[in-house]
């Protein structure tokens, strides 16, 4: 019997063992893929504060994990599948077998949104990526693309334009959601050339991708664009399946009260995955501090 699971191991979970591990309670903090979560994948972050030249993500997140595991918390690589309710606790399901813990937080983030067109499931892994610092390295000198007009899409147009031979920019707007700084930067790129007011329509190939079919969202003409990469950074979705029919949920992303309370007793959430306006790292951090406190607060009582 663990007093906490945490599930997701990124910035809000980290934060939150950091905080249970030094409040002595028994902590095991489960992560189904990587560590770090979307901060883990991030190339370079520069708005967390304490970093004034910026830090790589995974070093970044690195340093959390073992942070949390010098106050004793525990880590274990298991996708959970499940929470149900049992006698003193709850019972987490995993992959590969079953815990007790008396309360639970909930940091499992949000995947990146699928374009959902024709194509990109059949040439992900083969030229569609949904990451441009885990993929970007496979198109050295090659022509790529990037789609989105948000932090995500701008910084890895940014970081491939280090790598590729040309970055086009698809959005499906003129204005762009991501901080001016990065858009600065972009636009002073003579390697990234900007394709606005476009959608992707299809991915096509030849056991490799090879272009991606433009429309125009204005006029409806359609383009092809000779590329080797695709890279999706079209926003975020709720990353667990196993919560909606547990707790209350908005969008599938967890309705929690100002402390990461959800509704039910004993599970808490905290960062990506919570109900609420900005999704970084710094909030995450500051959302699993609170959860940290907070279930250590309910098991006092
Ligand atoms: P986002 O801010 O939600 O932006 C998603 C972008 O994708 C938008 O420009 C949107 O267009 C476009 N889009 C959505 N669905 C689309 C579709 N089906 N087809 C074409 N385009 C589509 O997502 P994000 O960039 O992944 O960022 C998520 C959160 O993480 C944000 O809060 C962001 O600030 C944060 N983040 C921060 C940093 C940082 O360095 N500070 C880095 C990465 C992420 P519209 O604009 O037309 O809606």
């Amino acid at each position: 019997m663990y007093d906490v699971i945490i599930i997701g191991g990124g910035p809000a979970g980290l934060t939150a063992a950091i905080y249970t591990g030094r409040a002595k309670l028994k902590t095991l903090v489960l992560e189904s893929a990587m560590l770090g979560g979307n901060a883990g994948q991030t190339d370079q972050i520069d708005n967390y504060p304490g970093f004034p030249f910026g830090i790589n993500g995974a070093d970044l997140m690195e340093n959390f994990l073992k942070q949390a595991q010098r106050f004793g918390a525990e880590w274990r690589l298991e996708e959970v599948t499940g929470i149900e309710e049992s006698p003193g606790g709850k019972r987490v399901v995993t992959s590969q077998g079953e815990y007790l813990a008396r309360a639970i937080i909930i940091t499992v983030g949000a995947r990146r949104r699928e374009l959902e067109v024709e194509g990109e499931k059949e040439f992900l892994g083969r030229g569609v990526s949904y990451c441009a610092t885990c993929d970007g390295a496979f198109f050295h000198n090659a022509p790529v693309a990037v789609v989105g007009g948000g932090d995500s899409a701008v910084k890895e147009a940014l970081y491939l334009a280090d790598l590729a031979s040309r970055v086009y920019l698809i959005h499906r707007r003129e204005s762009f959601r991501a901080n001016q700084t990065a858009v600065d930067k972009m636009l002073a790129s003579d390697k990234i050339e900007l394709k606005l007011n476009q959608v992707v329509k299809q991915v096509t190939g030849d056991g490799m991708m090879q272009n991606v079919i433009l429309q125009d969202v204005n006029s409806g003409a359609e383009e092809s664009l000779q590329v080797e990469g695709l890279f999706v950074s079209i926003g975020l979705v709720a990353a667990a399946d196993f919560i909606e029919e547990l707790l209350a949920t908005e969008n599938g992303y967890i309705v929690t009260d100002e402390i990461m309370a959800t509704s039910v007793p004993g599970i808490f959430a905290a960062g990506d995955i919570r109900a609420k306006t900005a999704r970084q790292v710094a909030t995450a951090v500051g959302d699993g501090a609170l959860a940290g406190i907070a279930v250590t607060e309910y098991l006092k009582e």
